[in-house]
């Protein structure tokens, strides 16, 4: 089956299911929705990073995250998925890089390159941010990002940007 990889951030609260939730736990819930869908198997967690944000204006720092899976869903099929659980928990995109409540991004899907209307592969700033790299080097430091190289490579080359893991 595929092998994807998947990065989550949360900068804002949100309420879903009836329940307020803090940016963790909406990256505990994302992961577990994720992990409940039919046609995606999880297969390794990183730890959660507390990162500063990069957006436009004074934003809250975002938590962020990266999975591994494995799916049986194309690459649009997958992004679909997501997009779904970003909207059920209460994503609303108001400006580019605006604050959310959840964030999630194909990162790498197997080693596919492909640059469509609305899914560029890899990932087109995984290769530039600590806040993907880090929670990557937990899941597979040699993994690599087509055309960009070893996650372990890149993430030496990165500055932190002020990242810290959480305990968790
Ligand atoms: P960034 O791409 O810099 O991380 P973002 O995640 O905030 O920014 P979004 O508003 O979540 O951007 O997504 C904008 C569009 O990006 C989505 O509608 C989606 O079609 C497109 N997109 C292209 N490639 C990808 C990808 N690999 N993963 C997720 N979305 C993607
Ligand atoms: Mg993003
Ligand atoms: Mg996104």
């Amino acid at each position: 089956m595929p092998e994807a990889f998947i990065g989550l951030g949360s900068n804002l609260c949100g309420e879903s299911e009836g329940v307020y939730k803090d940016p963790k736990m909406q990256i505990q819930q994302a992961i577990k929705k994720i992990g409940g869908h039919s046609k995606i198997n999880i297969l390794a967690v990183s730890s959660l990073y507390q990162t500063g944000a990069i957006g436009p204006g004074d934003q809250p720092d975002y938590v962020n995250a990266a999975v591994k899976i494995e799916t049986s869903l194309g690459a649009q099929g997958l992004l679909e998925a997501l997009q779904l659980i970003e909207n059920q928990q209460g994503r609303i995109r108001v400006e580019r890089w605006g604050a959310r409540t959840l964030d999630l991004d194909i990162l790498v899907y197997d080693q596919l390159i492909e640059n469509t209307q609305h899914l560029t592969l890899p990932h087109p700033r995984a290769h530039e941010r600590a806040f993907v790299l880090a929670p990557l080097m937990d899941l597979k430091p040699d993994l690599v990002i087509p055309d960009r190289g070893k996650v372990i490579d890149l993430l030496a080359n990165c500055s932190m940007q002020g990242i810290v893991r959480l305990n968790n």
